[in-house]
């Protein structure tokens, strides 16, 4: 046997202050997890809960220049913490979440807001608006052996150094310990899958040029720089 074409060694994303690496298996993404973010967006989270959606694994980009992507014309920002799963499991019981978790990071669900809205209105899938290329940039993971467990502290994002989104992880309104659970009823969890845990309120658009640093507390901070698509 032998491959076609060379294949593809996949994605990656560095962890913090070693040689180390994490091999990108899926992303998982959770919508709709703020309340603040779901007015804003039109709904009311009394009766919009939150949602799951995926993204391919090779959406995950680590470089600092992002592509403007094509076929839109409001191209969104959304602040995220990424939980990194480092063990398998299916039905995970809230009690043992954190053994499941191997890091954390800051990450940003990049959205076609244009695309997303139209099929949403129409009853079709976010792909289109949600899973593009490089739509999901993520710094390096920090370690649960190194931080220990994330469950509060600020989240923000900054466009060229104007503060946008400033909110904070305990608004969460599916907590970790319902997210894992819930996914993994759903889905196998395998080692290397990233989840994307939604956005606070402040999200909006950006155009080439335009730099957007993303922090959380304890998990250091994610600085890109949109460019044009080359
Ligand atoms: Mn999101």
């Amino acid at each position: 046997m032998k491959y076609v074409f060379e294949p593809d060694p996949g994605p990656i994303v560095p962890v913090i202050d070693s040689e180390d690496v994490f091999p990108v298996h899926r992303i998982y993404c959770v919508g709709k997890n703020y309340a603040d973010h779901v007015r804003e967006m039109g709904s009311t989270p009394e009766r919009d809960p939150p949602c799951f959606f995926m993204k391919p694994a090779d959406a995950a980009t680590i470089e600092s220049q992002v592509p403007y992507p094509p076929g839109t014309n409001n191209y969104h920002y959304e602040v995220e913490l990424v939980l990194a799963i480092g063990k398998e499991g299916r039905n995970i019981a809230p009690e043992t979440v954190l053994d499941y978790i191997f890091g954390y990071a800051v990450g940003l669900d990049m959205t076609r807001r244009d695309l997303q809205m139209a099929s949403g209105g129409l009853g079709h899938p976010w792909d289109t608006g949600k899973g593009f290329d490089d739509s999901a940039p993520i710094a390096a993971i920090y370690p649960v052996s190194a931080v220990g467990h994330i469950d509060s502290g600020f989240i923000r994002a900054e466009v060229n150094g104007e503060l946008r989104q400033d909110g904070n992880i305990d608004d969460l309104i599916w907590k970790i310990d319902e997210i894992i659970p819930a996914l993994s009823r759903l889905f196998l969890l395998r080692p290397g899958d990233l989840i994307f845990t939604g956005t606070p309120a402040g999200v909006g658009p950006v155009m080439p040029g335009d730099k957007i640093v993303a922090s959380i507390e304890g998990l250091g901070e994610l600085a890109v720089e949109i460019s044009p698509l080359l």
